[in-house]
């Protein structure tokens, strides 16, 4: 009940699209009487936790923050989701996001942006959120809930977790299941953690990963649970941590590179191995995720004609005129602009020039990541270039111009599929969250969460 009644209290920071009610209030009931009769079902059993409103719930409205599916209600339940309910945790609500998780702020949801909770805001201005998982991140920011999931194609798990000073996990590609998860990039997307510390972060982790039948995608392997010993058992000494020179770049504000530099030195003096790297193919991550990405919305988007799923506009005159009115009012620009420039790729006169182009340039990104592990066992940089921007300068850019900027860092682990997490480090002068990511090879999540938890 506190947590349902903060959800509503927190209302003003917008980080909810549905707040369910009915379904908490039975789950806390069931979980009550396990506690009463001893049956406790897991760590997890009793505690509060939201989901991204683009994870399939059933019976539950799950909206995308699009028109599109603005009534549409899924008859089951995303593989993550389904495996906290198993696990005794309590739905409070379905999260913010941009429409379809095309964004990197929160900022473009048929349901309004969602607000910080750091930093200064009024009616006319505030500081976003990040995103697009930036409702998930706000639900667990303000402590309405314990974790949250979120979708991680580009950064939307870390970048909202660096802005709202939260530990957020992008896992291996193929470690969590995306089973219900409304694709974007079905090449690049995973679910993703949030939460205020690592250990919470494992236990999550532990809950929602493992192989998933239904899901062709998700890695065979048997599910093995991550325990990290107390941090003042762990020694990094002779830990070998790469910088890589690339993610010194333009825009990267000196708040966050006093930050970087200074967690460096604070590694090195516990033992670590500090070495500057290479990834030359780095500065390519962003002009070749957005050809990928803008062909595989293409595809994606395809099922969404008016006759399966969602919103049907009024329009019968002919099918192609049904499909074509129902996608103009049904989708935001951001989503028509990416579905027709992901067709123009697709053409047969530019497959070979771009789609295929951006094929073998994602290989040699993914590339760059296979030879350092030879010389390093993580990476250290920024997770964001800045602290969070002020909304009402965040908005003057184009969609493609904010995802430049915000997904520098974040974006090649998905182009290679490697784990990364975001860890909150301090304030900066001005009281905004500064953080830092770590970057491991493919399953390197144990290792990767230990070295977080030593410095967060
Ligand atoms: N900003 C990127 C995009 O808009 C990534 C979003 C994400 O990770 N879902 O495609």
């Amino acid at each position: 009940n506190a947590c349902l009644e903060r959800a509503r209290n927190i209302k003003k920071y917008n980080p909810f699209i549905t707040i369910t009610d009915n379904v908490a209030i039975k789950q806390a009931n069931a979980s009550t009487d396990r506690y009463n009769k001893k049956k406790t079902l897991s760590e997890l059993d009793g505690l509060p936790i939201a989901i991204k409103d683009n994870f399939c719930t059933e019976n539950i409205k799950t909206t995308c923050a699009s028109k599109m599916l603005e009534n549409f209600i899924p008859k089951y339940n995303a593989t993550p989701y389904a495996k906290l309910k198993n696990a005794g945790a309590i739905l409070i609500g379905k999260t913010n996001l941009d429409q379809f998780a095309m964004g990197s702020g929160t900022v473009d949801s048929i349901y309004g942006p969602t607000k910080n909770i750091w930093g200064y805001s009024d009616d006319n201005d505030f500081f976003i959120t990040g995103g697009s998982s930036g409702g998930s991140a706000i639900a667990v920011a303000t402590g309405t809930c314990y974790a949250a999931v979120g979708s991680d194609t580009g950064g939307s798990t870390r970048n909202p977790a660096s802005y709202c000073g939260l530990v957020g996990l992008k896992p291996t590609y193929g470690l969590i299941s995306r089973l219900g998860l409304i694709p974007l990039v079905n090449s690049m997307d995973v679910p993703g953690i949030l939460t205020r510390t690592v250990d919470d972060c494992v236990t999550v982790l532990n809950t929602i990963s493992g192989h998933d039948p239904k899901d062709s995608t998700s890695l065979m392997r048997q599910h093995r649970r991550i325990r990290l010993p107390p941090a003042n058992k762990m020694t990094i000494k002779g830990l070998k941590i790469g910088i890589p020179i690339e993610y010194h770049c333009e825009h990267l504000s000196p708040d966050v590179l006093d930050v970087w530099d200074d967690v460096a030195n604070v590694l090195e003096e516990s033992g670590a191995i500090i070495k500057e790297v290479s990834l030359p193919n780095t500065e390519y991550s962003i002009v070749c995720y957005s050809i990928l990405n803008q062909c595989e919305v293409a595809s994606n988007m395809a099922r969404y004609d008016g006759i399966e799923f969602g919103f049907r506009a009024d329009e019968n005159s002919s099918t192609e005129k049904l499909y074509a009115t129902t996608r103009s009012l049904g989708f935001n620009e951001v989503v028509r602009n990416r579905i027709l420039t992901g067709n123009y790729f697709l053409l047969t006169r530019n497959y070979e020039k771009y789609f295929n182009q951006a094929l073998k340039v994602r290989r040699l990104i993914s590339n760059d990541f296979d030879n350092i592990w030879d010389e390093v066992q993580l990476l250290l940089t920024p997770t964001t270039l800045s602290t969070a921007p002020l909304y009402s300068d965040f908005i003057k850019k184009t969609n493609r111009d904010q995802c430049a900027v915000q997904d520098y860092c974040t974006q090649p682990a998905n182009m290679a599929g490697i784990p990364a997490v975001s860890i909150p480090i301090k304030l900066s002068k001005t009281g905004m969250p500064i953080s830092l990511q770590l970057l491991g090879r493919n399953l390197s999540e144990p290792m990767l969460l230990a070295v977080a938890k030593l410095i967060e």
